[in-house]
Parts: structure tokens; C-alpha cells; sequence
């Protein structure tokens, strides 16, 4: 049996048609299969490799720590060099207010610890969350996502949760007393990137403040640059009680975090104690993996050309298959007319050597997440794959 036999067989799977490709090598912008066919990476793992694949930064922060230490002891009890260093650069690139990180294995894991601080800090057991929103698959994550098809088959979930219209002044009235926190997403992604009015924010923002509820901000995919700046509230004039951080916050390992002010967080050291417990979490490698990915987009300053990149794209991307295109950054939804005809286009460009997908909540949308080193060329190479798929496709030109 080869290799894809072998995942099929023994490798759990969760859906009936994988993209089963096998890759044997990936650096930069680029994968390799198995049969050396070179693959251009337009979604980044879904917003992850911010700095391309195995950044020469990463990959040696990870020699250097690993030769090191690695596992030590559960969360909290050592002082590991990686995560004093890495929660000091996040901090330092953060509201004051945000001034504690707690490091987790995942973004799912960020959400369950800052759904579990609100109701320790607030005394409150309502969770507000929005409908299409994406925040995680553990039962906690999953009882406040907002699609019903992906809860109801694991019912009993969490209650007393609401779930809102996004981007709709009306949901505000359902913030109250009651309400230890709302989670949103900066911009939503799985709904196929949905951006709100600054003006909604900045209501949310102060509804909250209003009423005592924390508001807990998810930018598992939307941080660390994506959107064109460092943390996407920035350009909301927002600044949320939790931030949750994952994906691209490991520079390609996993490592995840939900950052709030130390008076909050110190709930979680009493009554009881040890009020959110990990293994894992933090792990000195990932640490130094994603501090030494958060250095190199600093001084790449990789950043400040996402609005220009996001630009060429809206630029080479014009075909009349396409009905809109939704982006901030490189946070890119094209909408097509439906899946089937996505699902060919998304075919047709891995056929030709450019990795996209969907959406979760939005299957009739290609995604662009590229990592952020993209060049303009390989911009131009991109759409240039995407518009002849969509030739090919939909027969329109
Ligand atoms: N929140 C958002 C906005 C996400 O996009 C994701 C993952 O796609 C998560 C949370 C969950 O992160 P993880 O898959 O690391 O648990």
C-alpha cells in the first residue's frame, strides 16, 4: 500500500473527499508533492504560515530551543525563557490593557479559556456569539459557533448562549447584566470574510462597557497582519477586554492565546486554583517558533504591503464568473455563483499548481490567504491560474 492508501486506512478522516495530496517538502510560498510538482500556496493553512513555510528564522529558533529544553512541567509553575520573551513582544505590540498572555495548544483552547474567564471574572453565565461565526471545534467552542447544521448533532452543548445577528445594531439591545461576554470576530472568516461598519464595533465596544461584559475578540485568523495591520481592531478603534490569538501565532507550530489585563486573569489563580490547566500550552519550541515568526514579519516589515498586495489582486481579478470579491488585507473572499462551480474552479487551479479552497460557512467562495510574502509576481501568477479556471469553468471570458 502507498502512502495515500495508508492515510485513507489509518488516518482518521472527517470527510469523504480529502485533497489527500501528498507533500513531501514546502519552503517559502511553495509546496512539493510526492511526484515533484511544484504547488503555489494561496490559503497558508489557513492563515497560518503569515511567513511562508519553514521562515530560515523558524526552523532555527526551533534547532536552537529544542537542543535546549523542550517539555518540562505543566502551564505555569517554570520560568521558561520562550514564553516570558514571546508574551513580552505580544504585549509590547498591544494595548497597555492587554498585558497577561496565556498561552494555549490551540485557538479552540484560547476560546474555551476566555469563555471560562468571563464567567469566573463576571460572576455571569450568558455567552453572546454571532450567527456564521467560526471559533473552534471543542464542545465549548462548538456550543457558540454560529451554524446550527455543525451543533446539533452533538447536543446537550453549553447553555445559556445566544447567538446574534453580525454587523446588526438590533443584536446590541441583547447585551445585558446578564451577559458575562460577547466573542466576535474582528472580521468574520469562515463566513466567507465578512467585514462589520467601524460604527458596529464601536457600539459592541461600548455596550459592553456599559453593561460589565467583557468583550472577547477572536483573531485566531484575522491577526498578526492579515488584514493589514498587526491586530485587526486597530482599524476599528476598538480594543477588546480578550484577545484570542492562534494560527499564524506559532510561526507554523501550534500555539494559541487569549491576552487580557492581569487584574482579569488573576481570577484563574484562586477559587479554585489552577482555573484553566494544560499540559502543553506554551510549549517552550512553539514558543520560540512563533516569537522568532512574529520577529521576522517585524522586520520584513511584511505588514505594510498587505493593502497594496490585497490591491493587485482586486486589480487582476476581474471576470464576469465573479460577483463580488469581499477582502480585508489578505483576507479574500471571491463569491462565485455556487459550490459546484467553486469546487471545479478550486480543482482546476490545483490541477495547475495553485492551492485554494472554500469556505466553511460560505462554500460558494474561493479563498485568498496567502502568506504574506507573496510577491507581486506570484500575485499575477495566481490570477492568472484563477482566470483561466474560471474560463475553463464557466465558459465566460
Ligand atoms: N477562531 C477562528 C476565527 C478560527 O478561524 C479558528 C480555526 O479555523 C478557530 C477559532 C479555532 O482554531 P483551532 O483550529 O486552532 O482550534
Amino acid at each position: 500500500m502507498n502512502n495515500r492508501q495508508l492515510f485513507l486506512r489509518h488516518v482518521a478522516q472527517t470527510s469523504d473527499a480529502p485533497l489527500a495530496l501528498e507533500i513531501v517538502k514546502a519552503q517559502g510560498m511553495y509546496m512539493w508533492d510526492a511526484d515533484g510538482k511544484q504547488i503555489l500556496d494561496l490559503i497558508a493553512g489557513i492563515s497560518v504560515c503569515n511567513v511562508g513555510h519553514c521562515h530560515p528564522q523558524v526552523v532555527k529558533a526551533i534547532q536552537e530551543q529544542a537542543q535546549q529544553y523542550m517539555h518540562l512541567l505543566v502551564y505555569g509553575e517554570l520560568v521558561q525563557s520562550p514564553q516570558v520573551t514571546y508574551a513580552r513582544l505580544l504585549t509590547s505590540h498591544l494595548p497597555a490593557v492587554l498585558n497577561s498572555v496565556y498561552f494555549t495548544n490551540s485557538g479552540a483552547e484560547a476560546v474555551e479559556g476566555a469563555m471560562k474567564l468571563s464567567k469566573r471574572y463576571t460572576g455571569r453565565t450568558e455567552i453572546i456569539a454571532f450567527k456564521n461565526s467560526y471559533h473552534g471545534s471543542t464542545q465549548g467552542a462548538l456550543s457558540i459557533i454560529g451554524q446550527e447544521s455543525m451543533r446539533s448533532a452533538y447536543r446537550p452543548l453549553l447553555p445559556d448562549i445566544q447567538h446574534l445577528d453580525y454587523n446588526a445594531f438590533e443584536s446590541l439591545e441583547h447585551i445585558t447584566e446578564r451577559t458575562a461576554c460577547v466573542i466576535a470576530e474582528t472580521v468574520q472568516g469562515e463566513a466567507g470574510v465578512r467585514v462589520p461598519q467601524r460604527e458596529w464595533l464601536l457600539a459592541l465596544r461600548e455596550k459592553c462597557s456599559q453593561t460589565g461584559t467583557l468583550l472577547v475578540l477572536d483573531e485566531i485568523q484575522c491577526g498578526l497582519g492579515r488584514n493589514g495591520t498587526l491586530w485587526a481592531f486597530e482599524q476599528f478603534g476598538v480594543v477588546p477586554d480578550i484577545l484570542l490569538l492562534g494560527k499564524a501565532l506559532g510561526g507554523g507550530m501550534p500555539l494559541g492565546a487569549f491576552i487580557a489585563n492581569r487584574d482579569v486573569m488573576w481570577c484563574l489563580t484562586n477559587n479554585p486554583v489552577l482555573g484553566h490547566i494544560t499540559t502543553f500550552g506554551g510549549h517552550p519550541v512553539n514558543c520560540a517558533a512563533g516569537m522568532a515568526g512574529m520577529q521576522a514579519l517585524l522586520e520584513e516589515d511584511l505588514v505594510a504591503s498587505v493593502k497594496e498586495k490585497e490591491q493587485l489582486f482586486l486589480q487582476y481579478l476581474q471576470h464576469p464568473a465573479i460577483k463580488t470579491i469581499r477582502s480585508l488585507g489578505l483576507m479574500m473572499a471571491v463569491e462565485l455563483e455556487n459550490f459546484p462551480i467553486n469546487k471545479a474552479v478550486i480543482d482546476h487551479c490545483i490541477a495547475n499548481g495553485l492551492l485554494t479552497d472554500w469556505f466553511l460557512f460560505a462554500p460558494e467562495c474561493l479563498r485568498i490567504a496567502p502568506p504574506l510574502i507573496i510577491t507581486p509576481e506570484q500575485i499575477r501568477e495566481s490570477c492568472d491560474i484563477i482566470l483561466e479556471a474560471l474560463d475553463a469553468v464557466t465558459g465566460k471570458q
